[in-house]
């Protein structure tokens, strides 16, 4: 049975980075009919808002990307506890009282020595009596876990084969001095009680997997699969941390990107395979493959999702966009027409009520002085009646006739008298919609 988690921590809202790890999780369960997770990392009492859980539950709804079952880690705390106390037991575990500062002046002294900056351990030799008196004077330490020194190995789903000398590391803190647990135990507790199966998560967790694979082992549980993704930047290569914020999820959302597009592209960016628009979750599910993704950067650019969107909303047909056309005053009876001459001519179904206003109030256009009388001339020969999609060639036909103007000198100015702009739908499905609109105007 393959279980995977998606483990945010509801510190913020979450973003691109975010969704490539939790698409990844998700089509993994889906593609092996396994349980996939929702693992709220909330142990940072502080940072943790109830808000961002919501949000996150809703960015992940957006997109379609159901989960199984939800894990609150605070909800947990005295199973972390509880795998704590084991480690002390097992002499796994101990408490260190060096001050941020101290542990500071500690970093600069070894890399002045041309040492890697690694905790020197100098709180395995403390006494009793002393640590007494450090808890009398600074209050509880920290909880450090104890590596053992040897090398730590794994097959990374996407890195391949990893070697990391746990000597290199320094026995990472569990537990805070105002006894906050921290993610990594938190985490290894959850992934092995949970049954996790696949771990999958960005490239700077990669030497947290090494101190997790040593905690698992202690505490007697099952070593997941690991895969490390590599983390995006931007087009030229530049970090995206900084701009993270501004590629949440709901930003994008609120740009017009349409799920479908998003997950197209967050599915196969840095994968061999080429990016194609999938029409829905079976077909991305059936397309994933996580060993054909690479270890280098992952160059992401915002705008080609726009294209992506474009392309998604060309394939819909209108029940599908009904609510949309709906609720920016569209008749129900003309939803179906507006739906078909404009679904090629926008880029987000934001574009949508510029279209319907034009067709309702008419157009400004910006005519050059030679077409004015042209124009006028061209208008008193529209046909009587209604129109249909045949009136154009009839018409553009007749003027053409009677004015000598031909091509772009006939067609553009009428496009734009009609529709204000350049470029847009096809005129012979323009010309019958906008008479029924302006009739009932
Ligand atoms: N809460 C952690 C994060 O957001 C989870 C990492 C993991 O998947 O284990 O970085």
């Amino acid at each position: 049975m393959t279980i995977t988690r998606f483990a945010p921590s509801p510190t913020g809202y979450i973003h691109v980075g975010n969704l490539r790890t939790a698409l990844m999780n998700y089509l993994i369960a889906r593609k092996a009919g396994g349980t996939f997770i929702l693992r709220v990392d909330d142990t940072d009492p502080e940072r943790s808002k109830e808000t961002y859980v919501d949000a996150l539950k809703e960015d992940l709804e957006w997109l379609g990307l159901t989960w199984d079952r939800v894990e609150r880690q605070s909800l947990r705390l005295d199973r972390y506890h509880a795998a704590a106390e084991r480690l002390r037991e097992m002499g796994r575990f101990y408490e260190a009282f060096e001050t941020p500062t101290e542990l500071d002046l500690k970093r600069k002294k070894q890399l002045n020595m041309g040492r890697p900056p690694v905790y020197d351990r100098a709180a395995l030799v403390l006494g009793e009596a002393e640590k007494d008196a450090l808890r009398t004077e600074r209050g509880p330490g920290v909880w450090r876990f104890k590596l053992h020194q040897e090398r730590i190995e794994w097959t990374d789903g996407v890195l391949g084969n990893i070697s990391i000398d746990a000597a290199s590391v320094s026995d990472p803190v569990l537990i805070r001095g105002d006894g906050q647990v921290l993610y990594t135990l938190a985490s290894v507790v959850d992934d092995t009680e949970m049954g996790v199966t696949h771990v999958v998560r960005g490239s700077d967790h990669v030497t947290n997997t090494a101190t997790q694979i040593q905690i698992i082992e202690a505490l007697g549980g099952a070593v997941p699969s690991f895969a490390h993704h590599s983390l995006l930047t931007g087009p030229q290569g530049e970090s995206l941390s900084k701009r993270l914020g501004t590629l949440s999820l709901r930003d994008l959302r609120a740009q017009g990107v349409e799920p479908m597009a998003l997950l197209s592209l967050m599915a196969r960016l840095g994968s061999a395979d080429p990016v194609e628009l999938r029409s829905d979750m079976a077909e991305l599910i059936d397309g994933f493959d996580i060993d054909r993704f690479g270890s280098a950067p992952t160059k992401f650019d915002e705008a080609d999702l726009f294209p992506l969107t474009a392309h998604y909303l060309q394939l819909l047909d209108h029940a599908a966009v009904a609510p949309t056309i709906a609720a920016i005053g569209v008749p129900d009876d003309l939803a179906a027409q507006f739906w078909a001459v404009t679904r090629k001519n926008i880029t987000t179904l934001h574009d949508l009520k510029g279209w319907w206003e034009m067709f309702r109030d008419g157009a400004e256009p910006d005519i050059a002085d030679e077409d004015r009388a042209f124009i006028a001339e061209a208008l008193a020969l529209l046909p009587e009646g209604p129109l249909d999609e045949t009136s154009w060639g009839t018409w553009t036909a007749e003027v053409k006739e009677k004015t000598g103007r031909k091509g772009r000198g006939l067609f553009m100015p009428l496009r734009k008298a009609l529709t204000g702009q350049a470029h847009g739908p096809e005129m012979a499905q323009v010309l019958p919609l906008l008479q029924v609109i302006r009739a009932r105007a």
